[in-house]
Formats: C-alpha cells, structure tokens, sequence
C-alpha cells in the first residue's frame, strides 16, 4: 500500500511533499510559485514532465516544500503521480513514493466502523488544506482522536 483515503481528504494532504515546513503562509507562497512555473512550462509529453522536475534538484525544496506539488481548483496534488500518467510514476528515484505517515499506517490496521469515526473527525473540524497537511505530519489528528474515544472502543 503506498497510498491511503487519508491522502485525498480535505482537497488533498501535502504532509509529505517536504519537510522542516516554516509556516501556512510559506507553504502557501511555495505552492504559488510551483503553480505559476508549471503553468509557465505547461508539460505535455512525458519528457517536458520530466524537464519540469528536474529543473532543479530532488531536495531543493521551496520553504521546505516540494517544487512539484502544484495546487489546481483548490486541490494539491503532484503532476509527477502515476494516477496522472497511465501508471508510470515520474516521482521514481525524485522522491520516497512508498512513503506513509504514522497516521496512514495506524489507519490502516483499523476496522470499518473506527476508519469512518476518524474521517468524521476530520472532517467535523472543516480544516483548510494545509493545515490539514501540517496536522497530519505531525501525528496530531492522529493523537487528538485518539484521546478523545472512550476506552475500549473499537476494540
Ligand atoms: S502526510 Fe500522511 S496523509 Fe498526508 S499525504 Fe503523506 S501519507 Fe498521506
């Protein structure tokens, strides 16, 4: 498994798609101007994807985040992705495509009735995207849930 439903949520985690993030308004700026480049390049064929990814290195992040993720009609997503090129991954050997956080790997060791209690929770808090990201990064969705279920629930 190298994706979760956790993923797609609230118009799309980038928890991910960097590291060391500074602050909402920097990530937001970053993702901006990782837009605007794309829009600019404007990719068709698999080796302008490529070109675009490689403009510059893997870990030349942008305030900590990555230069691919790009955001269209409100959602973040990576024009690297597989589901974008009939199953061929251009992420390969640019980033840790089986990468999951703690979060995704716990979710996915619970049952139907505690995976729908969860994303009810997330989505009662009608967070903005990135701090939706942030959140789940940091495991803090994670351990809010948590410590709010009466025990032994679920179990
Ligand atoms: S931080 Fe977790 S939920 Fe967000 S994209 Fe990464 S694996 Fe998915």
């Amino acid at each position: 498994m190298t994706t979760s439903i956790l993923c797609q949520l609230n118009g799309g985690c980038m928890g991910c798609c960097g590291h060391d993030f500074v602050s909402k308004d920097k990530i937001k700026q970053a993702i901006q101007k990782n837009t605007l480049e794309f829009k600019n390049t404007h990719p068709r064929t698999e080796q302008e994807f490529l070109a675009f990814r490689d403009r510059r290195p893997a870990m030349d992040l942008r305030n900590g985040v990555c230069r691919n993720l790009i955001e269209e009609a409100g959602c973040f997503f990576c024009p690297l992705h597989q589901a974008r090129h009939n199953g061929k991954d251009l992420r390969e050997n640019h980033c840790d495509t089986t990468y999951l956080c703690k979060t995704t790997k716990e979710f996915a060791r619970w049952n139907d009735e505690k995976k729908k209690a969860f994303v009810s929770f997330i989505e009662q808090k009608k967070l903005d995207n990135i701090t939706y990201s942030m959140k789940m990064d940091k495991g803090e969705l994670l351990k809010e849930f948590q410590e709010q279920l009466p025990q032994n629930l679920y179990k």
